[in-house]
């Protein structure tokens, strides 16, 4: 796992509890106990993320009452809370009354075994409640402290102190995109899990199913448990570590993984890095795509410049040529007013630095760039999704072809001859 990285600056996000109230502390105050968050994670297989935000919320990432990054085991953090007489220990504040027994060889009084211990009482507490939003709730926050700081309030600090880590890439390491492989077609049942390629969802069968994870792309964090009959929509699968047999773990629209078995493993995912080699006439070939409709063709392509790309939900979607993210948005379903309702769900704009122009790329089910990214002829732009049918809608916006040629001529000038596939 690469180790995190971390904003420039200070901390802006606001401590638990009543009032705004800044943390303010510099990040490098988090950064200096790098590697130990994500070894520590790595081997509790919990978002490193997760962990360094922690830190900050326990004890501003501090180990020593010095605030120095090494110290004696009496200069270490010892505080006792309103719930037990047992003191809470160094920067995660853990609690080796109750706790050493889970990891008797990590030393609370050293970074290293304090951080190491946090993260696996995290492992377990996710385990037990089904989510570390819950962990933190019902485990390591529970009740109401003296000035009024309620669990739900450490839960969205440790979110917001996660979300300004991941304007830095925190997490994007371990949540790489993914090649999509073609779907099996058969319906499977694996323990408590429904699969169902050819609707392409997941239903589980009882309530409660703590072992099935959920994580997102920017941060790999888990979420509530299933309930019964709760039917996610799913694009493909990947393959991960092998469980009872089973080794497939669905991807949902929103990135989400789903994984049937007790493993807490994040996937192992082999194939190519479609983020650096792939092309989109190579996306489009290994879809099996075909053109549906063409420039200025009469059905709804009157007046753009633009084709339909016949391939399956999901499939990835590399830049057609180098340039500047100008736009990268979603569109709701009833927002009939926007310019881009037209292009919903999914819209992402890349202006070439090429002189190709400004390329619409729409009805993307998962965007995985944004405005102001600078980026390469082959980068995953996200995945495409569906309407009126499975396409990618690929448009040169009028007004921007500095070149003076046309959406074939550049396609055909970035290796796409769209005459080479079939109409459809
Ligand atoms: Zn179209």
């Amino acid at each position: 796992m690469a180790p995190l990285t971390f904003p420039a600056g200070t901390v802006t996000t606001d401590r638990p509890g009543p009032g705004n109230n800044p943390y303010g502390i510099p990040w490098t105050n988090v950064s200096r106990w790098e590697p130990l968050f994500t070894q520590a994670a790595g081997e509790a297989h919990v978002p490193p993320q997760l962990i360094a935000a922690m830190a900050v919320v326990e004890s501003d990432a501090n180990q020593y009452r010095t605030l120095q990054r090494t110290g004696t085991p009496d200069e270490v953090i010892g505080a006792v809370d309103n719930l037990d007489p047992h003191p809470s220990i160094g920067i995660m504040q853990v609690k080796p009354f109750f706790h050493q027994a889970t990891l008797p060889d990590a030393d609370v009084f050293t970074p290293e075994g304090n951080i190491r211990l946090g993260a696996r009482l995290m492992r377990i507490f996710i385990d037990q409640t089904g989510s570390w939003e819950n962990a933190i709730r019902e485990k390591y926050h529970p009740g109401v402290s003296p000035n009024g700081t309620t669990p739900q309030m450490y839960v969205d600090t440790i979110n917001a102190l996660m979300a300004e880590m991941g304007g830095t890439g925190g997490d994007g390491a371990s949540c790489p995109p993914f090649a999509a492989p073609a779907l099996e077609g058969t319906l499977k049942v694996v323990n408590e899990l429904v699969f169902h390629p050819a609707r392409q969802t997941v239903r589980s069968k009882v309530n409660g199913l703590n072992a099935r994870q959920f994580a997102n792309t920017q941060a790999c964090l888990t979420r509530a448990p299933l309930h019964t009959g709760e039917t996610i929509n799913v694009l493909y699968w990947v393959r991960g570590e092998a469980v009872g047999g089973e080794d497939r773990w669905w991807v949902a629209e929103d990135g989400a993984r789903i994984w049937s078995g007790g493993t807490h493993e994040t996937p192992d995912v082999a194939g190519p890095d479609l983020s650096r080699t792939a092309t989109l006439v190579e996306a489009m070939r290994a879809a099996g795509m075909c053109v549906s409709q063409g420039p200025f063709e009469s059905f709804s392509h009157a007046i753009c410049d633009c084709y339909d790309f016949a391939v399956p939900v999901g499939t990835p979607l590399p830049a057609l040529a180098r340039g500047e993210v100008v736009e990268a948005r979603f569109v709701a379903e009833d927002a009939i007013g926007d310019p881009d309702f037209v292009y919903r769900p999914g819209k992402v704009t890349v202006r070439s630095t090429d002189g190709f122009g400004d390329h619409v790329y729409a009805h993307l089910s998962r965007i995985d760039v944004g405005v102001g990214q600078v980026l390469e002829a082959g980068t995953l732009l996200g995945l495409s999704g569906d309407r009126n049918g499975p396409h990618l809608h690929l448009q040169l916006d009028g007004g921007h072809s500095p070149a003076g040629l046309n959406l074939t001529q550049i396609l055909a000038a970035a290796g796409f001859d769209v005459n080479a596939f079939p109409r459809c």
